[in-house]
């Protein structure tokens, strides 16, 4: 169930509920409701109306499975990553290579993607690959790079962790921590992801649906850190062309039910530079709060994901028309439109209603 406390509510309605929730062996899990009160998840069913708490606003017993992460829980959310925004009012692009490489290129990227428009870094030091042969990573020496990077140039930065052992190391260097792919359902990850406060990029699994998506957004609230940012980032299909398809049916269908903030990621997604452009576009045109895009100078000579990676000045093209796709696109969702159209059907409707009548009256 979830409980809604207002902000004036005495601290011991808060306490009583916990207490209750624990007297009951239930888990329960506090969150911000974005309107300065604070929502409680209890994971069963609590009778607090004869405990005759001040300042209760609302109780749900019937809601959506990830009760943290539905829009049922509180108003739009937005994770705030250094001074970027992620789910306000401007779309974020998060830009670098899919990995860190050895050398110093990466503040050469960092320099030409803040030049481009970025507003955070990637880089991964710890790569899930395919292969075993494949290049890992470069470990805590591409934390460092990545460290440096940032410090120079002020983009926050975000890379993946792999490992519940290797969070604090990550959390010591990055600004984000992104959860792949292959890790969206890793479950002793994601619990551990709540004992840090560092936001959390959580990257759909490419065969997990969106209730199952939410749910691993659920894990990492209700293991206590509600910063999660999720990204659609391709599903499998059955079409060899591509390497995944960009579900984008499930950006909007996660801004119905969800109030965390969703990214989009047409490299991983499309598998083909050359789409980049396009789904970047689409993926903002879809509701998206922002890009994540792998870029690099020499794509072709990168160490991992080359074919999908485009250059920083293909990067400013994107940065250029996506502001202007967005701007178009504001007021989009707004409550105008549909009163328009509901009104306009309601018009229909008496206009069919009078006409009846009026052949009734004829044939009268
Ligand atoms: C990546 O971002 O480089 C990556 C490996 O992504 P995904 O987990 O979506 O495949
Ligand atoms: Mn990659």
């Amino acid at each position: 169930m979830l409980i809604t406390v207002s902000q004036h509510a005495p601290v011991s309605t808060r306490t009583a509920i916990l207490l209750a929730a624990a007297e009951a062996g239930l888990r329960a899990q506090t969150m911000h409701d974005g309107l300065g009160g604070e929502v409680i998840a209890v994971a069963g069913s609590l009778s607090i109306e004869p405990l005759g708490l001040a300042g209760i606003e609302r109780v749900e017993s019937v809601h959506k499975p990830y009760m943290l992460a539905s829009l049922e829980a509180r108003s739009r959310s937005t994770v705030t990553v250094g001074d970027v925004v992620i789910g306000g009012a401007t779309p974020v692009t998060i830009a670098g290579p899919c990995s860190i490489e050895p050398g110093d290129g990466l503040i050469e990227i960092a320099r030409s993607v803040k030049a481009a428009g970025a507003t955070m870094l990637r880089g991964g030091a710890f790569k899930p690959r395919s292969s075993p042969y494949s290049f890992q990573g470069l470990g805590e020496d591409g934390l460092r790079a990545l460290a440096a990077a940032r410090d120079e140039t002020g983009l926050p930065v975000v890379t993946e962790v792999m490992e519940p052992e290797q969070v604090d190391l990550v959390a010591g260097y990055a600004d984000m921590l992104q959860i792949g792919s292959r890790n969206m359902a890793n479950f002793p990850l994601l619990k551990r992801l709540g004992t840090v406060s560092t936001p959390v990029l959580l990257k759909r699994g490419f065969s997990a649906t969106l209730e199952e998506f939410l749910m691993s957004a659920e894990y990492i609230m209700a293991s206590g850190n509600p910063n999660v940012v999720l990204c659609e980032r391709g599903i499998r299909g059955f079409d060899a062309a591509f390497r995944f398809n960009l579900d984008l049916n499930v950006v909007p269908a996660i801004r119905e039910v969800s109030h965390l903030p969703v990214m989009v990621d047409p490299s991983h997604g499309t598998g083909r530079r050359s789409l980049v452009r396009r789904m970047s576009m689409a993926g903002l045109a879809s509701g998206a709060d922002g890009l994540v895009i792998e870029v690099h100078p020499d794509p072709d000579a990168a160490l991992s994901d080359g074919y999908q990676t485009i250059t920083p000045a293909e990067l400013a093209h994107i940065q250029r028309f996506g502001s202007a796709v967005h701007a178009a696109l504001a007021g989009v969702d707004g409550d105008l439109v549909d009163a328009e159209r509901d009104d306009s059907m309601e018009r229909d409707v008496i206009r069919i209603a009078v006409l009846e009548d009026d052949v009734m009256a004829l044939s009268a």
